[in-house]
């Protein structure tokens, strides 16, 4: 079986192609094997040592395929199915998964990160983080689903409990959870609003439902024109430093900062009296539960959704796909095809 390894911290060139054994389920789990699997920034942030694993580690949240072999006692899916995965494995038996808030878990990992992910033709799971696959879509467009489908949807339902009707800024459009938040926004009733200095990107996001697509400069003035001088309810900031001020200027009264990753560093200099004379709100979040990878998955279904993806990479071309990844010029994911 062809897997596609990290054996360094010097970035993708640190990626090779290997030959791996063929694992079997034990009980409550199956064997998948992958038609697509789709990059994170995560993954590349691991190539960089951002977090270390140990070495020879094999990457990579998303996954969508066929299931292979079912070990004992399975019920829930059979050889044949087609699936894609809940990209978190939990210990199942603690306060916080009885709960049913998987991120809380003690023991929670992320496929790919903390153990052998997806980027390799089969992997060996639990039984329980299989669901079937949205079918009107395709293994490409399914795999481009999982971790940042299910971060937009937890940060902008669950921790921003924005509602039909909100203004929702999305800072430099073209990134998976961006991406997600203005198809899941825009299904949601909300009123979206892209900024990114590439006007092809502003383009694709007005095709996409935005109602409004401005360039990176200064788009707060953009965005408190758009909305009548109100601000937005929510701005959801990937980016951080570079764009955090910009981002809190957007805001109305009461409006609530989004973040959930920062690609341009971690740290940033915040002026907190502008946060407080306006009574804005600072909202974490990443990844997600369960139920709202579920939720996600019939919000999918129901508005038949599809993710763009960028570029759909051969695995033995992965170093090529992290490098175009790191280059940051995508409009949706990156994918690898097994
Ligand atoms: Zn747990």
């Amino acid at each position: 079986m062809r897997a596609l390894e990290l054996v360094g911290f010097d970035g993708p060139a640190s990626l090779q192609l290997a030959d791996r054994p063929l694992p079997d389920p034990a009980e409550g789990e199956v064997r998948v094997r992958f038609h697509n699997m789709a990059l994170n920034h995560l993954d590349v942030f691991i190539t960089h040592g951002l977090p270390k694993r140990p070495l020879p580690a094999i990457l990579g949240s998303d996954g969508a395929g066929v299931v292979d072999v079912v070990g004992a006692g399975v019920t829930n899916v059979k050889p044949g199915d087609e699936v894609v995965l809940y990209p978190i494995v939990s210990c199942g038996h603690c306060p916080a998964c009885h709960a049913g808030q998987e991120v809380h878990c003690p023991e929670m990992a992320i496929l790919g990160e903390h153990t052998d992910g997806t980027f390799q033709e089969q992997l060996v799971v639990p039984a329980g983080i299989c669901h079937p696959r949205p079918a009107h879509l395709s293994f490409e467009d399914t795999a481009a689903l999982p971790l940042a489908w299910l971060t937009a949807w937890r940060l902008l339902f669950t921790r921003g409990k924005l509602r039909s009707g909100d203004w929702l800024v999305l800072v430099g459009i073209g990134g998976g959870v961006a991406t997600a938040c203005l198809l899941l926004g825009h299904a949601h009733g909300l009123k979206v609003i892209a900024t990114s200095r590439d006007a092809g990107k502003r383009q694709r996001a007005l095709d996409l439902g935005a109602s409004a697509a401005f360039p990176s400069e200064g788009f707060s003035k953009s965005v408190q024109q758009a909305t009548d001088g109100a601000g937005a309810r929510a701005v959801v900031d990937t980016v951080g430093p570079a764009t955090f001020d910009e981002s809190i200027r957007s805001l109305a009264r009461e409006g609530v900062l989004l973040t959930v990753g920062a690609t341009s560093g971690p740290k940033l200099e915040l002026l907190l009296p502008r946060m407080w004379f306006r009574h804005l709100s600072l909202v974490t979040s990443t990844m997600g539960n369960h139920s709202e990878f579920r939720s996600m998955l019939d919000d999918v279904n129901q508005f038949k959704l599809r993710p763009p993806v960028d570029r759909v990479f051969p695995l033995a071309d992965g170093g090529e796909a992290f490098a175009h990844l790191e280059a940051g010029e995508q409009f949706g994911k990156v994918v690898l095809s097994a």
